[in-house]
């Protein structure tokens, strides 16, 4: 399904849909140009979102040749999948070097053990962590071997006709990088800022502080004039700052509830504190949540717990390979 959602220059979404997916769709969105085009992100490497994009492109008349390039905004499967399809045309694909080098590591599976091996260590019992080998993250993941331009924050890209500028806004994921076109104010925002639904902040290996990154670099972007702010899924909407101040105090209620957690059950680990937080998993109990999403609240849960460790509020125990937390008491 294509919608045009610009004029001069042409932008149009195409909605993938992502079947078993709680986000539902993605948007790859197609600058279409006299004289090149340009897709942003793809949908997962799966036969159903190839099907979706593929017959977007057709209705928009674009064949994948050198004139089409691709930029992926994020490491993501549901954003890189099928760029496989892009490398096999020679069409030039961008990304992020960060973002690009993940792929590359998590080819052989070792990223994901690594992931394994800490989630462990934070308490997730190993038979849980034997369910999420089918993670659709996994799954339907890009074979990694394809060319890649590098790009960095502050680029300015001139593609399908279009002056675009690359905003590095690590957090979601390293790498991540919304694009901009200045002189029309329409601002490609990916996964760093969603209006109905929240990103997930996850811990990686090798970027400490992701939550606190993120609030970075959401304030980075908080003053940036949009006329028209198209996200990586759902619906888009204008007010950039008024909906960076919802998501920043979505995690600032995150961090006091684990702070209210944690002088609650002492001595927890982060497993056992993520069952107690609000999720928004229409009505279900954690003991309900398919194993892929416990995954993504455990790793939400670190994320907000590194930062409180980081700012003193939470000291860190382990024990026996495990890690407990606990609040930080102060001397009065
Ligand atoms: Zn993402
Ligand atoms: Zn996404």
């Amino acid at each position: 399904m294509i919608q045009q959602v610009h004029s001069h220059p042409n932008i149009y979404r195409i909605r993938v849909d992502l079947p078993d997916n709680p986000l539902q769709y993605l948007n790859a969105y197609v600058i279409k140009g006299v004289s090149g085009n340009l897709v942003i992100d793809t949908g997962f490497n799966r036969p159903e979102c190839k099907r979706a994009l593929c017959q977007g492109l057709q209705e928009l008349d674009i064949r994948l040749q050198s004139d089409t390039s691709l930029f992926i905004t994020h490491l993501h499967a549901d954003h890189s999948g099928l760029v496989g399809l892009f490398a096999q045309a020679g069409c030039p694909i961008y990304m992020h070097p960060v973002d690009y080098q993940y792929l590359v590591d998590s080819e052989d599976g070792s990223t994901w053990k690594a992931a394994e091996d800490n989630f462990m260590r934070e308490g997730m019992p190993p038979a849980e962590i034997k369910t999420q080998f089918s993670n659709q993250a996994r799954t339907f993941s890009p074979n990694p071997h394809f060319p890649v331009n590098p790009v960095h924050d502050g680029d300015c890209l001139h593609l399908a006709g279009c002056d675009l500028q690359v905003i590095h806004t690590p957090g979601h994921t390293p790498g991540l990088c919304c694009l901009y076109l200045p002189k029309e104010e329409v601002f490609f925002t990916s996964d760093h800022i969603l209006f109905d639904i929240t990103p997930n902040i996850q811990v990686w290996y090798h970027m400490k502080q992701a939550l606190q990154r993120y609030l970075e670099s959401l304030q980075k972007v908080r003053e940036l004039p949009a006329q028209l702010a198209l996200p990586g899924h759902r619906e888009g909407d204008t007010s950039i700052a008024g909906r960076i101040d919802e998501i920043v105090a979505h995690h600032d209620r995150r961090l006091a509830e684990i702070c209210h957690l944690a002088g609650l059950y002492p001595h927890s680990t982060a497993y056992d504190i993520a069952p107690h937080m609000t999720w928004s998993m229409r009505g279900k109990q954690w003991k309900d949540f398919p194993p892929t999403q416990k995954w993504f609240a455990l790793g939400e849960t670190l994320a907000h717990i590194e930062y409180l460790v980081d700012h003193g509020v939470l000291c860190c125990r382990e024990e026996q390979g495990c890690r407990h937390y606990d609040l930080v008491r102060t001397e009065t």
